[in-house]
């Protein structure tokens, strides 16, 4: 049986493989930032956390490992550029002070819906938008514009309406 370390215990403030339930979990990230975490030992310590479009699920403490992960995920170093993407978080094990104890890691590979629909003028994946994300932005676009289409071509065809309607 997987045994569990105090400290991973510790802080339910934030999400944690015991969230996991064993299972991969997709998120989309709302905001990045530094703030003062409280540790078991009651010490503040400064933290990057990342920030869930998903309210109910707690923030993420971003360590190095992950912070590393999305930085190559998503092919930006900056945290402004990491908002609106969806990422998926697992369990897994690490070796922590000689034990083995549950921990959180980013999958290196985009989910999976974020590849799936295609823009049915230009091909290019679409990617969430605003606070849609791509499945709603696809059935946003279908319902407005007959196709699916990424945000650059439903802007074009939302100009396109509106050109219509002056002439
Ligand atoms: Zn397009």
């Amino acid at each position: 049986m997987q045994k569990t370390h105090w400290k991973q215990l510790a802080n339910t403030d934030y999400i944690g493989a015991y969230a996991l339930g064993g299972e991969d979990l997709t998120l989309t990230i709302r905001e990045t930032r530094r703030e003062l975490v409280i540790g078991a030992n009651g010490k503040k310590e400064d933290c990057m956390v990342i920030h869930w479009a998903e309210r109910e699920y707690k923030p993420l403490i971003l360590n190095r490992t992950n912070a590393k992960t999305i930085t190559k995920l998503l092919t930006s170093a900056y945290v402004e550029d990491w908002s609106g993407k969806r990422i998926t978080l697992y369990p897994t094990t690490t070796k922590f002070g000689g034990e083995v104890v549950e921990c959180l890691r980013v999958r290196p590979t985009l989910p999976r819906e974020a590849a799936d629909i295609k823009c049915e003028k230009c091909g290019a994946s679409i990617k969430p938008a605003g606070r849609m994300n791509v499945e709603q932005m696809a059935e946003y676009t279908r319902n407005k514009y007959g196709r699916a289409l990424c945000a650059a071509c439903a802007a074009a065809a939302a100009k396109e309406v509106t050109n219509n309607a002056d002439g």
